[in-house]
């Protein structure tokens, strides 16, 4: 649901050069490349890498609440997409003790954000790799363009992780960029006491040594951005709703206000009512995550794959209705669904907010029609056209949100309802579990419909100008 963005970055090296070095080569072995330093996202040039594509995350951890230190290993397993000499992978601050691959030392260095990996030998092109990255350090809170707080935020009895658009670099090393999805197993090791809740399933707990370690596992792909860990005292509840995904839901207890616990009770009927918008949930379970984050710390909500944060310390309710429909929608658009890259937001904040528009319909609020009207005559809504955040500061901007959600509302009036609401249920399965842009979306709705809906989309997704009406 939220804001922005990254920390200063560094120029682009020659590394992309030698990259294409490599695809000239002649008789014999190409010449090893080094993987590009960014996934070539506009508006976070140094976001992601190149040369290869994760397929699993295998994170081994331990924090201690006392020193805030957080120490383990991180094995990444990987596929290389060229012959690779060297590659990096983002990590922002900790200290790297050692990284092997393939269970051989191998090189290392940092610059920035980038930690480049030298492996003993070359990496053959489709060969499969894992980087094992020894580390531990406290942990960075970062400061995106906008402002916001992400990446590792202590609170008073733990810390919680938020990786909106590159927070996750500050805990763990990886390809972060949404493009790049793939499985992981997390194991987190607290004091006695506490509980570390994660995104998917929780396949087991083993007590030693005055310390508990959670494994968690996601199996679905997960984009960097979406994952979360949340380590304090948590009450925590387990249900299998029927018809529904188990939910475990982890709430401080200092949060556990009437109305926080009203909408989380709510959970199995918004995500039946979004089923019947989006198709079948798409996860195996599901949940809430609700800490207790000191005020002007990450005080937003967060779509976390699985089961979303919500910060606890603003008045209550710390989880109003509207948001828990709003972040619960971000499962099947931005969490199923992937924007490809960062400009693509719309794709999750123009639905979610279009869902918050008919959910409030739905409960005897405001008509679709009235939130329409109140986004289309807010002058906020039109600094620039949602398909083009002009800057990394604007990814969680008002046209991203309220023009998004009118591009959906301007598609039902000229496809009617139930064309839309056909269309509406039929995105999320084409692109599920993967990544979509703009240009995929209406594409789609080209294919889909059969009709030409280029002006529409001019009008709405791309033009600077404000239209004269609704
Ligand atoms: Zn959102």
């Amino acid at each position: 649901m939220p804001r922005t963005a990254a920390l200063p970055r560094v120029a682009l090296p020659a590394a992309l050069l030698a990259c294409c070095l490599s695809c000239t080569g002649g008789g014999g072995a190409p010449p090893a490349a080094a993987g590009a330093p960014g996934a070539g996202d506009r508006l976070f040039p140094q976001a992601g890498n190149g040369g290869y594509d994760v397929t699993h995350y295998g994170l081994d951890l331990s924090y201690d609440p006392a020193t805030g230190r957080l120490s383990g290993t991180a094995d990444v397993t990987a596929t290389a997409t060229e012959r690779l000499g060297r590659f990096n992978l983002d990590l922002s601050g900790l200290t790297v003790g050692s990284v092997a691959v393939g269970g051989h030392p191998a090189g290392f260095s940092r610059s920035g954000d980038e930690l480049t990996v030298r492996p003993a030998g070359p990496l053959a092109r489709g060969a499969q790799f894992t980087a094992t990255v020894a580390y531990a350090g406290v942990p960075r809170t970062l400061t995106d363009p906008d402002g916001s707080k992400e990446g590792w935020l202590r609170t008073d009895d733990g810390a919680v992780a938020l990786g909106e658009p590159v927070g996750a670099m500050a805990w763990f090393p990886c390809d972060n960029h949404p493009s790049d999805k793939a499985a992981y197993d997390l194991t987190m090791s607290v004091p006695d006491g506490l509980t570390a809740v994660s995104n998917g399933d929780l396949a087991g707990t083993t007590h030693s040594g005055g310390r508990t370690a959670f494994h968690w596992r996601t199996s679905r792909p997960m984009a960097t951005y979406l994952a979360t860990v949340a380590i304090g005292r948590f009450t925590v509840t387990r249900s299998a709703p029927p018809g529904g995904p188990p939910q475990y839901t982890a709430v401080d207890p200092r949060s556990d206000d009437p109305g926080t616990a009203a909408s989380l009770r709510r959970i199995p009927e918004i995500l039946r009512w979004e089923s019947g918008l989006f198709g079948p949930y798409p996860f195996a379970s599901a949940g809430a995550i609700v800490a207790h984050l000191a005020r002007g710390q990450g005080g937003y909500a967060l779509e976390t794959q699985n089961r979303p944060f919500f910060p606890g310390a603003s008045d209550p309710p710390a989880v109003p209705l509207n948001t828990l429909v709003h972040e619960l929608s971000h499962q099947w658009v931005g969490d199923s669904v992937t924007p490809r890259s960062w400009q693509d937001i719309w794709l999750n904040e123009g639905f979610a907010t279009y869902t918050e528009w008919l959910w409030a319909a739905h409960e005897g609020g405001d008509s679709v029609d009235t939130s329409a009207a109140a986004a289309f005559d807010d002058p906020a809504s039109w600094t620039f056209p949602p398909a083009s955040p002009p800057t990394a500061a604007d990814l969680f901007a008002t046209p991203v949100y309220r023009r998004g959600a009118l591009v959906l509302y301007e598609l039902r009036r000229a496809l009617g309802d139930a064309e839309f609401l056909r269309l509406l249920r039929a995105w999320p399965a084409q692109h599920a579990y993967g990544n979509a842009s703009t240009a995929d979306f209406t594409a789609f709705c080209a294919h889909f419909t059969g009709r030409d809906l280029t002006p529409l989309f001019h009008t709405w997704l791309y033009d600077a100008a404000k239209p004269a009406h609704l």
